[in-house]
């Protein structure tokens, strides 16, 4: 085992992400302690019984304090009352860091808590599953995933090295760009597919021609593989929206003009549009496979009772 990177790593959140990092870190030897800390006394009682951790509070200052490593792994609408709950806290040199799924308004929230001799080097581990809680974590989530680490212009790039190196300790490829390219990248990967995922399982639960249990029993149709991303946690996508407005609403405005488009050419039996974009986006599914970030098993790698997404879980 290599000496490790950090000496003190404190998770402020240890729910599927925190939880995920504590047993790839612990694995792996990359800090020689981890401070935890959560909201609740629930988790933290979980946490400790599943030895996530050294140490253990529900105060994020006393987690936080004398860490040269600090990660929020809330949802991204508590990163600023988080980072004034641990600004006092933070010793000199030390690098806070995140995982929220938006990467410019968490910026803006932690930025003005930090003390100057503190660096803020924003993240996104694009690696996830529509599971949460520390239960729900796992050491492998991060391996060959993507983290994309979002800097300003001013941080200092022994920062930026340090933690991209320890994110590659925890089997990830690292790419850097700005928390705004960020947040248009993720509107059109992540948070618009999720929209789209709770609008149509929504649209089917409401529907009055087709009854629920009829949804249901016939959903291997396609529809159980829209439910899995619409089961997805609802604070943490209901802060995901709130928090990339225009990146969602810009990106949403372009899908919508394509789906009436697609709309007219079913309407004017227009079978060569049809047969065009769905020869095209077969094509972008083998792109996907090709660099490794899904598999081929057929139907989803679901087994041959259809039962679990072999793709997203442990
Ligand atoms: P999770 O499993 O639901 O865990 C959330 C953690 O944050 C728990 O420790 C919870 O504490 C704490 N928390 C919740 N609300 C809080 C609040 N208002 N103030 C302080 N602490 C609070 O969530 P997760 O899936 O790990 O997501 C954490 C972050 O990772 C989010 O920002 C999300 O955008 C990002 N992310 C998620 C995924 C994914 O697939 N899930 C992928 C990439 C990035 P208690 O349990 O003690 O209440």
């Amino acid at each position: 085992m290599a000496e490790p990177q950090f000496e003190r790593l404190a998770l402020i959140g240890i729910g599927l992400i925190g939880s995920s990092l504590a047993r790839a870190v612990r694995r792996d030897g990359i800090a020689r302690e981890i401070a935890i800390a959560t909201r609740s006394q629930a988790t933290l009682d979980r946490a400790r019984e599943l030895g996530l951790g050294d140490f253990y509070s529900t105060d994020p200052a006393e987690a936080a304090s004398n860490a040269d490593l600090v990660i929020l792994c809330v949802p991204v609408g508590a990163c600023g009352a988080v980072a004034e709950q641990i600004s006092g806290s933070l010793k000199p040199g030390a690098i806070v860091s995140d995982v929220g799924s938006v990467k410019g308004s968490v910026v803006r929230q932690i930025a003005p808590h930090l003390p100057q001799g503190v660096h803020l080097v924003a993240a996104h581990p694009v690696a996830g599953t529509e599971y949460s809680g520390p239960d729900s974590g796992f050491a492998t989530l991060f391996q060959g995933r993507w983290c994309i680490l979002t800097p300003q212009a001013d941080t200092v790039p022994d920062a930026v090295a340090r933690l991209r190196a320890f994110w590659e300790a925890c089997g990830s490829n690292v790419e850097v760009m700005t928390p705004e390219h960020h947040d248009l990248v993720l509107a059109i990967t992540s948070h618009v597919p999720h929209l789209i995922a709770y609008n149509i399982v929504g649209t089917a639960d409401d529907l009055e021609s087709v009854t629920q249990s009829e949804v249901i029993k016939f959903s291997a149709g396609g529809f159980r593989d829209f439910t899995r991303i619409a089961a997805s946690d609802p604070t943490m996508w209901r802060d995901v929206f709130l928090h990339n407005k225009d990146a969602v609403l810009e990106t949403l405005g372009r899908f919508s003009e394509d789906l009436s488009a697609l709309q007219r050419a079913i309407r004017w039996g227009e079978g060569d549009t049809l047969f065009e974009l769905f020869t095209r986006t077969r094509a972008i599914r083998r792109s996907i496979i090709d660099m490794g970030q899904e598999t081929t098993s057929a139907n989803f790698g679901r087994d041959a009772q259809g039962g679990e997404d072999s793709g997203s879980k442990r």
